[in-house]
Protein backbone atom coordinates (compact mmCIF):
# COMPACT_ATOMS: atom_id res chain seq x y z
CA UNK A 1 0.00 0.00 0.00
CA UNK A 2 1.14 3.69 -0.75
CA UNK A 3 2.49 5.59 2.08
CA UNK A 4 -0.09 8.58 3.06
CA UNK A 5 0.73 11.64 1.15
CA UNK A 6 0.91 15.24 3.51
CA UNK A 7 -0.42 17.57 1.40
CA UNK A 8 -1.44 21.40 0.78
CA UNK A 9 -4.06 23.31 -1.41
CA UNK A 10 -3.37 26.89 -2.35
CA UNK A 11 -6.08 28.86 -3.88
CA UNK A 12 -8.71 25.80 -2.25
CA UNK A 13 -11.96 27.82 -3.01
CA UNK A 14 -11.00 28.38 -6.59
CA UNK A 15 -11.80 25.78 -9.65
CA UNK A 16 -8.45 24.23 -9.84
CA UNK A 17 -9.00 24.53 -6.03
CA UNK A 18 -11.73 22.33 -5.97
CA UNK A 19 -10.78 20.14 -8.25
CA UNK A 20 -7.83 18.76 -6.24
CA UNK A 21 -10.40 18.88 -3.09
CA UNK A 22 -12.63 16.23 -5.18
CA UNK A 23 -9.85 14.03 -5.94
CA UNK A 24 -8.35 14.01 -2.21
CA UNK A 25 -11.73 13.72 -1.09
CA UNK A 26 -12.63 10.51 -3.41
CA UNK A 27 -9.75 8.50 -1.64
CA UNK A 28 -9.53 10.31 1.60
CA UNK A 29 -7.40 7.61 3.37
CA UNK A 30 -4.34 8.08 1.38
CA UNK A 31 -4.10 12.00 2.32
CA UNK A 32 -3.03 13.94 5.37
CA UNK A 33 -4.19 17.43 4.30
CA UNK A 34 -2.17 20.23 5.98
CA UNK A 35 -3.58 23.82 4.71
CA UNK A 36 -5.83 24.81 2.54
CA UNK A 37 -5.94 28.75 1.71
CA UNK A 38 -8.34 31.01 -0.06
CA UNK A 39 -8.43 35.03 -0.52
CA UNK A 40 -11.64 35.85 1.74
CA UNK A 41 -14.78 32.77 0.79
CA UNK A 42 -13.91 31.97 4.98
CA UNK A 43 -17.19 29.73 5.21
CA UNK A 44 -16.82 27.87 1.94
CA UNK A 45 -13.02 27.29 3.35
CA UNK A 46 -14.06 26.16 6.60
CA UNK A 47 -16.14 23.91 5.02
CA UNK A 48 -13.72 22.60 2.72
CA UNK A 49 -10.72 22.32 5.49
CA UNK A 50 -13.34 20.03 7.46
CA UNK A 51 -14.17 17.97 4.60
CA UNK A 52 -10.49 17.51 4.02
CA UNK A 53 -9.66 17.29 7.94
CA UNK A 54 -7.23 19.66 7.17
CA UNK A 55 -4.82 20.87 10.27
CA UNK A 56 -5.41 24.42 9.03
CA UNK A 57 -7.26 26.90 7.08
CA UNK A 58 -6.28 30.39 6.13
CA UNK A 59 -7.68 33.79 4.48
CA UNK A 60 -5.51 36.28 2.65
CA UNK A 61 -8.24 39.03 3.82
CA UNK A 62 -7.64 39.81 7.56
CA UNK A 63 -11.16 40.98 7.38
CA UNK A 64 -12.57 37.16 6.18
CA UNK A 65 -10.78 35.87 10.08
CA UNK A 66 -13.65 36.42 12.34
CA UNK A 67 -16.33 34.18 10.24
CA UNK A 68 -13.11 31.88 9.54
CA UNK A 69 -12.64 31.70 13.08
CA UNK A 70 -16.40 30.95 13.93
CA UNK A 71 -16.45 28.05 11.62
CA UNK A 72 -14.07 26.30 12.88
CA UNK A 73 -14.76 26.74 16.43
CA UNK A 74 -14.79 23.05 18.00
CA UNK A 75 -13.38 21.25 15.18
CA UNK A 76 -9.31 21.01 16.36
CA UNK A 77 -8.63 23.16 12.70
CA UNK A 78 -6.20 26.29 13.45
CA UNK A 79 -7.61 29.49 11.41
CA UNK A 80 -5.60 32.03 10.83
CA UNK A 81 -5.04 35.39 8.03
CA UNK A 82 -3.69 37.40 6.59
CA UNK A 83 -0.09 37.66 4.22
CA UNK A 84 2.17 35.94 6.42
CA UNK A 85 -0.46 33.21 7.57
CA UNK A 86 -0.50 32.67 4.43
CA UNK A 87 3.22 32.52 3.56
CA UNK A 88 3.97 30.20 6.54
CA UNK A 89 0.89 28.13 5.55
CA UNK A 90 2.47 27.27 2.19
CA UNK A 91 5.62 26.80 3.97
CA UNK A 92 4.04 23.78 6.12
CA UNK A 93 5.83 20.81 5.12
CA UNK A 94 3.98 18.63 2.82
CA UNK A 95 4.77 15.59 0.30
CA UNK A 96 2.79 17.70 -2.70
CA UNK A 97 1.53 21.34 -2.41
CA UNK A 98 -1.02 22.48 -5.22
CA UNK A 99 -0.24 26.10 -5.94
CA UNK A 100 -3.93 27.01 -7.54
CA UNK A 101 -4.03 30.85 -6.43
CA UNK A 102 -4.98 32.93 -9.44
CA UNK A 103 -2.59 35.89 -10.44
CA UNK A 104 0.48 37.65 -9.32
CA UNK A 105 -1.20 36.74 -5.84
CA UNK A 106 0.82 33.48 -5.82
CA UNK A 107 3.92 34.46 -6.46
CA UNK A 108 5.24 34.73 -2.94
CA UNK A 109 3.08 31.28 -1.65
CA UNK A 110 4.32 29.30 -4.41
CA UNK A 111 7.77 30.33 -3.72
CA UNK A 112 7.55 29.54 -0.24
CA UNK A 113 6.35 25.47 -1.20
CA UNK A 114 9.16 25.52 -3.63
CA UNK A 115 11.51 26.53 -1.05
CA UNK A 116 10.43 23.23 0.78
CA UNK A 117 12.06 20.88 -1.83
CA UNK A 118 9.04 18.96 -2.31
CA UNK A 119 6.60 18.02 -5.08
CA UNK A 120 4.88 21.38 -6.21
CA UNK A 121 2.25 21.34 -8.87
CA UNK A 122 1.60 24.14 -10.13
CA UNK A 123 -1.78 25.58 -11.97
CA UNK A 124 -0.64 29.08 -11.21
CA UNK A 125 1.27 29.82 -14.58
CA UNK A 126 0.71 33.86 -13.91
CA UNK A 127 3.97 33.60 -11.59
CA UNK A 128 5.91 31.18 -14.53
CA UNK A 129 5.35 34.09 -16.98
CA UNK A 130 6.70 36.83 -14.81
CA UNK A 131 8.99 35.14 -12.71
CA UNK A 132 10.01 32.14 -14.40
CA UNK A 133 13.72 32.24 -13.92
CA UNK A 134 13.24 32.65 -9.97
CA UNK A 135 10.65 30.03 -9.81
CA UNK A 136 13.04 27.54 -11.74
CA UNK A 137 15.92 28.97 -9.72
CA UNK A 138 14.34 28.27 -6.83
CA UNK A 139 13.20 24.79 -7.58
CA UNK A 140 17.03 24.39 -8.23
CA UNK A 141 18.30 25.64 -5.18
CA UNK A 142 15.81 23.55 -2.96
CA UNK A 143 15.75 20.40 -5.31
CA UNK A 144 11.96 20.71 -5.88
CA UNK A 145 10.28 19.34 -8.21
CA UNK A 146 7.71 21.34 -10.54
CA UNK A 147 5.22 19.22 -11.70
CA UNK A 148 2.70 21.42 -14.74
CA UNK A 149 -1.49 21.08 -13.96
CA UNK A 150 -2.27 23.22 -16.94
CA UNK A 151 -3.89 21.06 -19.23
CA UNK A 152 -1.52 21.19 -22.36
CA UNK A 153 1.27 21.60 -20.22
CA UNK A 154 0.54 18.61 -18.29
CA UNK A 155 0.17 16.74 -21.24
CA UNK A 156 2.89 18.01 -23.07
CA UNK A 157 5.12 16.71 -19.65
CA UNK A 158 3.37 13.62 -20.07
CA UNK A 159 5.40 12.45 -23.67
CA UNK A 160 8.45 14.96 -23.14
CA UNK A 161 11.03 12.79 -23.55
CA UNK A 162 13.99 14.46 -21.77
CA UNK A 163 16.54 12.65 -22.96
CA UNK A 164 15.43 13.03 -26.37
CA UNK A 165 14.94 17.10 -26.01
CA UNK A 166 17.14 17.75 -29.05
CA UNK A 167 15.36 15.69 -31.02
CA UNK A 168 11.99 17.49 -30.31
CA UNK A 169 10.96 19.69 -33.39
CA UNK A 170 8.47 21.38 -31.95
CA UNK A 171 5.33 20.96 -29.01
CA UNK A 172 2.13 22.11 -30.02
CA UNK A 173 -0.23 23.68 -27.60
CA UNK A 174 -3.74 23.45 -28.45
CA UNK A 175 -6.70 25.91 -28.06
CA UNK A 176 -10.26 25.77 -28.03
CA UNK A 177 -10.55 29.63 -29.84
CA UNK A 178 -13.00 30.51 -26.87
CA UNK A 179 -16.05 31.51 -26.78
CA UNK A 180 -15.68 33.76 -29.50
CA UNK A 181 -13.81 31.93 -32.06
CA UNK A 182 -15.96 32.34 -35.05
CA UNK A 183 -17.35 35.76 -33.97
CA UNK A 184 -16.83 38.62 -36.62
CA UNK A 185 -13.84 40.78 -35.67
CA UNK A 186 -16.43 44.12 -35.46
CA UNK A 187 -18.68 42.33 -32.89
CA UNK A 188 -16.19 41.42 -30.68
CA UNK A 189 -16.16 45.15 -29.56
CA UNK A 190 -19.37 45.37 -27.25
CA UNK A 191 -18.75 41.70 -25.47
CA UNK A 192 -20.25 41.84 -21.92
CA UNK A 193 -18.56 40.21 -18.76
CA UNK A 194 -21.29 37.15 -18.41
CA UNK A 195 -20.24 36.29 -22.31
CA UNK A 196 -16.61 36.19 -21.81
CA UNK A 197 -17.01 33.95 -19.09
CA UNK A 198 -19.23 31.98 -20.18
CA UNK A 199 -16.25 28.37 -22.03
CA UNK A 200 -17.96 26.63 -24.13
CA UNK A 201 -15.48 23.51 -22.46
CA UNK A 202 -14.26 24.07 -19.55
CA UNK A 203 -15.53 25.56 -16.23
CA UNK A 204 -13.06 27.75 -14.83
CA UNK A 205 -12.45 30.97 -12.57
CA UNK A 206 -13.42 34.50 -14.13
CA UNK A 207 -9.65 35.70 -14.95
CA UNK A 208 -8.70 32.22 -16.77
CA UNK A 209 -11.87 32.24 -18.34
CA UNK A 210 -11.56 35.86 -19.63
CA UNK A 211 -8.10 35.44 -20.81
CA UNK A 212 -9.53 32.40 -22.71
CA UNK A 213 -12.01 34.51 -24.72
CA UNK A 214 -9.03 37.10 -25.53
CA UNK A 215 -6.81 34.34 -26.34
CA UNK A 216 -3.87 36.17 -24.08
CA UNK A 217 -4.75 32.74 -21.46
CA UNK A 218 -3.03 30.72 -24.64
CA UNK A 219 -0.15 33.88 -25.00
CA UNK A 220 0.47 33.22 -21.54
CA UNK A 221 0.80 29.52 -22.06
CA UNK A 222 3.40 30.26 -24.77
CA UNK A 223 5.45 31.40 -22.16
CA UNK A 224 4.76 28.69 -19.85
CA UNK A 225 5.94 26.52 -21.50
CA UNK A 226 9.04 27.77 -22.68
CA UNK A 227 9.97 28.21 -18.98
CA UNK A 228 8.65 24.71 -18.04
CA UNK A 229 9.87 22.96 -20.98
CA UNK A 230 13.04 25.48 -21.96
CA UNK A 231 11.79 25.45 -26.23
CA UNK A 232 12.32 28.77 -28.26
CA UNK A 233 9.39 30.32 -29.12
CA UNK A 234 9.69 28.78 -32.80
CA UNK A 235 9.41 25.49 -31.44
CA UNK A 236 6.02 26.57 -29.55
CA UNK A 237 3.02 26.42 -32.02
CA UNK A 238 -0.26 26.83 -31.01
CA UNK A 239 -3.40 24.98 -32.61
CA UNK A 240 -6.91 25.76 -32.41
CA UNK A 241 -8.82 22.31 -31.45
CA UNK A 242 -11.99 23.22 -30.89
CA UNK A 243 -13.17 20.09 -29.16
CA UNK A 244 -10.56 20.54 -26.53
CA UNK A 245 -9.60 16.48 -26.28
CA UNK A 246 -6.15 17.17 -27.47
CA UNK A 247 -3.95 18.77 -24.87
CA UNK A 248 -0.65 19.34 -27.00
CA UNK A 249 1.45 17.20 -28.92
CA UNK A 250 5.32 16.28 -29.01
CA UNK A 251 6.51 16.47 -32.35
CA UNK A 252 10.48 14.59 -32.99
CA UNK A 253 12.66 14.51 -35.75
CA UNK A 254 11.60 11.02 -36.80
CA UNK A 255 8.19 12.14 -37.47
CA UNK A 256 6.62 10.66 -34.20
CA UNK A 257 4.14 12.51 -33.02
CA UNK A 258 3.29 12.09 -28.96
CA UNK A 259 -0.10 13.59 -27.81
CA UNK A 260 -1.89 13.33 -24.53
CA UNK A 261 -5.56 12.99 -25.23
CA UNK A 262 -8.87 12.94 -21.98
CA UNK A 263 -12.19 14.75 -21.67
CA UNK A 264 -11.96 18.15 -20.60
CA UNK A 265 -11.69 17.68 -17.21
CA UNK A 266 -9.12 19.22 -15.12
CA UNK A 267 -9.20 16.42 -12.63
CA UNK A 268 -7.22 13.86 -14.92
CA UNK A 269 -3.97 16.79 -14.85
CA UNK A 270 -4.42 17.08 -11.53
CA UNK A 271 -4.53 13.46 -10.62
CA UNK A 272 -1.57 13.22 -12.92
CA UNK A 273 0.27 15.46 -10.76
CA UNK A 274 -1.31 13.99 -6.99
CA UNK A 275 -0.18 10.20 -8.52
CA UNK A 276 2.97 11.11 -9.84
CA UNK A 277 5.01 9.48 -11.03
CA UNK A 278 2.45 6.42 -10.59
CA UNK A 279 -1.10 6.69 -11.82
CA UNK A 280 -4.00 6.94 -10.12
CA UNK A 281 -7.91 5.86 -10.39
CA UNK A 282 -9.55 9.52 -10.14
CA UNK A 283 -13.18 10.76 -10.56
CA UNK A 284 -12.56 12.59 -13.61
CA UNK A 285 -14.32 12.05 -16.65
CA UNK A 286 -13.73 9.83 -19.41
CA UNK A 287 -12.92 9.83 -22.81
CA UNK A 288 -15.40 8.49 -25.08
CA UNK A 289 -13.53 7.82 -28.49
CA UNK A 290 -16.86 6.28 -29.99
CA UNK A 291 -18.94 9.06 -29.25
CA UNK A 292 -16.56 11.79 -31.03
CA UNK A 293 -17.47 12.59 -34.37
CA UNK A 294 -14.52 14.42 -35.37
CA UNK A 295 -11.32 16.62 -34.07
CA UNK A 296 -10.47 19.57 -35.85
CA UNK A 297 -7.53 21.61 -36.13
CA UNK A 298 -6.74 25.07 -36.84
CA UNK A 299 -3.76 26.77 -37.32
CA UNK A 300 -4.07 29.86 -34.54
CA UNK A 301 -4.49 33.29 -36.91
CA UNK A 302 -2.05 35.74 -35.01
CA UNK A 303 -3.69 38.59 -36.83
CA UNK A 304 -7.26 37.71 -34.83
CA UNK A 305 -5.24 37.09 -31.61
CA UNK A 306 -3.15 39.55 -31.25
CA UNK A 307 -2.32 38.21 -27.88
CA UNK A 308 -0.54 35.21 -29.38
CA UNK A 309 1.60 38.06 -31.36
CA UNK A 310 2.51 39.94 -27.85
CA UNK A 311 3.69 36.33 -26.34
CA UNK A 312 6.26 36.18 -28.74
CA UNK A 313 7.28 39.72 -28.43
CA UNK A 314 7.80 38.84 -24.96
CA UNK A 315 9.82 36.26 -25.69
CA UNK A 316 11.88 37.74 -27.76
CA UNK A 317 12.18 40.71 -25.31
CA UNK A 318 13.14 39.06 -21.73
CA UNK A 319 11.86 39.64 -18.37
CA UNK A 320 10.31 42.95 -18.01
CA UNK A 321 8.16 42.25 -21.04
CA UNK A 322 7.15 39.41 -19.41
CA UNK A 323 6.41 41.25 -16.46
CA UNK A 324 4.72 43.73 -18.23
CA UNK A 325 2.43 41.46 -20.29
CA UNK A 326 1.08 39.23 -17.09
CA UNK A 327 0.58 42.97 -15.32
CA UNK A 328 -1.10 44.89 -17.79
CA UNK A 329 -3.28 42.17 -18.29
CA UNK A 330 -4.38 41.09 -14.62
CA UNK A 331 -5.20 44.91 -14.50
CA UNK A 332 -7.01 44.90 -17.94
CA UNK A 333 -8.99 42.25 -16.93
CA UNK A 334 -10.12 43.37 -13.58
CA UNK A 335 -11.11 46.62 -15.19
CA UNK A 336 -12.73 44.32 -17.87
CA UNK A 337 -14.85 42.19 -15.17
CA UNK A 338 -15.97 45.67 -12.92
CA UNK A 339 -17.51 47.23 -17.04
CA UNK A 340 -14.53 49.94 -16.84
CA UNK A 341 -13.15 48.61 -20.10
CA UNK A 342 -14.21 46.41 -23.40
CA UNK A 343 -13.02 43.38 -24.17
CA UNK A 344 -10.77 44.48 -26.96
CA UNK A 345 -9.16 47.19 -24.58
CA UNK A 346 -7.58 44.79 -22.65
CA UNK A 347 -5.37 43.47 -25.14
CA UNK A 348 -4.46 46.95 -26.98
CA UNK A 349 -4.21 48.37 -23.22
CA UNK A 350 -1.40 44.91 -22.86
CA UNK A 351 0.28 45.57 -25.90
CA UNK A 352 0.46 49.52 -24.78
CA UNK A 353 1.78 48.90 -21.71
CA UNK A 354 4.42 46.49 -23.05
CA UNK A 355 5.88 49.31 -25.06
CA UNK A 356 5.96 51.39 -22.20
CA UNK A 357 7.46 48.68 -19.77
CA UNK A 358 11.19 49.20 -18.00
CA UNK A 359 12.69 46.28 -20.13
CA UNK A 360 15.52 45.49 -18.00
CA UNK A 361 16.37 42.30 -16.50
CA UNK A 362 15.07 42.04 -12.86
CA UNK A 363 17.74 41.02 -10.39
CA UNK A 364 15.77 40.21 -7.07
CA UNK A 365 12.21 39.07 -5.89
CA UNK A 366 11.99 42.53 -4.56
CA UNK A 367 12.86 43.98 -8.30
CA UNK A 368 10.43 41.88 -9.94
CA UNK A 369 7.66 42.79 -7.13
CA UNK A 370 8.48 46.61 -7.72
CA UNK A 371 8.76 45.91 -11.63
CA UNK A 372 4.92 44.17 -11.16
CA UNK A 373 3.52 46.91 -9.37
CA UNK A 374 4.87 49.80 -11.73
CA UNK A 375 3.48 47.95 -14.43
CA UNK A 376 -0.17 47.48 -12.45
CA UNK A 377 0.02 51.62 -12.13
CA UNK A 378 0.62 52.60 -15.42
CA UNK A 379 -1.91 50.33 -16.39
CA UNK A 380 -4.31 51.57 -14.15
CA UNK A 381 -3.71 55.23 -14.51
CA UNK A 382 -4.08 54.68 -18.17
CA UNK A 383 -7.26 52.92 -18.23
CA UNK A 384 -8.66 55.57 -15.58
CA UNK A 385 -7.51 58.66 -17.95
CA UNK A 386 -7.41 57.55 -21.65
CA UNK A 387 -9.69 54.72 -22.09
CA UNK A 388 -12.66 54.92 -19.52
CA UNK A 389 -14.65 58.02 -21.96
CA UNK A 390 -13.80 55.62 -24.69
CA UNK A 391 -15.65 52.39 -22.80
CA UNK A 392 -18.25 53.62 -20.26
P1 LIG B 1 -10.29 30.88 -9.33
O1 LIG B 1 -10.53 32.34 -9.46
O2 LIG B 1 -11.43 29.96 -9.48
O3 LIG B 1 -9.64 30.59 -7.88
C1 LIG B 1 -8.55 31.32 -7.41
C2 LIG B 1 -8.18 30.91 -5.98
O4 LIG B 1 -7.14 31.81 -5.55
C3 LIG B 1 -9.33 31.05 -4.97
O5 LIG B 1 -9.20 30.06 -3.98
C4 LIG B 1 -9.08 32.42 -4.35
O6 LIG B 1 -9.61 32.53 -3.04
C5 LIG B 1 -7.56 32.47 -4.34
N1 LIG B 1 -7.04 33.84 -4.38
C6 LIG B 1 -7.41 34.82 -5.24
N2 LIG B 1 -6.73 35.95 -4.97
C7 LIG B 1 -5.93 35.67 -3.91
C8 LIG B 1 -5.03 36.46 -3.14
N3 LIG B 1 -4.82 37.76 -3.39
N4 LIG B 1 -4.36 35.85 -2.13
C9 LIG B 1 -4.59 34.55 -1.84
N5 LIG B 1 -5.46 33.78 -2.51
C10 LIG B 1 -6.13 34.33 -3.53
O7 LIG B 1 -9.11 30.52 -10.32
P2 LIG B 1 -8.85 29.13 -11.09
O8 LIG B 1 -9.65 29.11 -12.33
O9 LIG B 1 -8.94 27.99 -10.13
O10 LIG B 1 -7.34 29.33 -11.54
C11 LIG B 1 -6.27 29.29 -10.61
C12 LIG B 1 -4.95 29.31 -11.38
O11 LIG B 1 -4.85 28.11 -12.15
C13 LIG B 1 -4.85 30.46 -12.38
O12 LIG B 1 -3.52 30.92 -12.44
C14 LIG B 1 -5.23 29.83 -13.71
O13 LIG B 1 -4.63 30.46 -14.82
C15 LIG B 1 -4.69 28.42 -13.53
N6 LIG B 1 -5.40 27.41 -14.32
C16 LIG B 1 -6.73 27.22 -14.12
C17 LIG B 1 -7.43 26.28 -14.88
C18 LIG B 1 -8.90 26.03 -14.66
O14 LIG B 1 -9.45 25.13 -15.28
N7 LIG B 1 -9.58 26.78 -13.82
C19 LIG B 1 -6.74 25.55 -15.85
C20 LIG B 1 -5.38 25.76 -16.03
C21 LIG B 1 -4.72 26.70 -15.26
MG1 LIG C 1 -4.43 25.65 -20.28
Amino acid sequence: MAAVKTVSVLGATGSVGRSTADILLSDLKSYDVQAVTACSKAEELAALAVKLKAKSAVVADDRSYPILKAALSGTGIEASAGTEAMLEAAAMPADYTMAAIVGMAGLLPTIKAIEQGKCVAIANKEPLVAAGDLVLQTARHSGATLLPVDSEHNAVFQVFEPDNKAAIERIVLTASGGPFRTWPLDKLHGVTPDQAVAHPNWSMGAKISVDSATMMNKALEIVEAHVLFGLPSEKIDVLIHPQSIVHAMVEYADGSVLAQLGAPDMRIPIAHTLAWPARTRTPGKRLDMTGLSRLDFFPADETRWRALTLARQALKAGSGARIAINAANECAVAAFLAGRLNFTGIVEVTEEMMARADQKTPQSLEEILFMDQTVREQTESYILNTLSRKVC
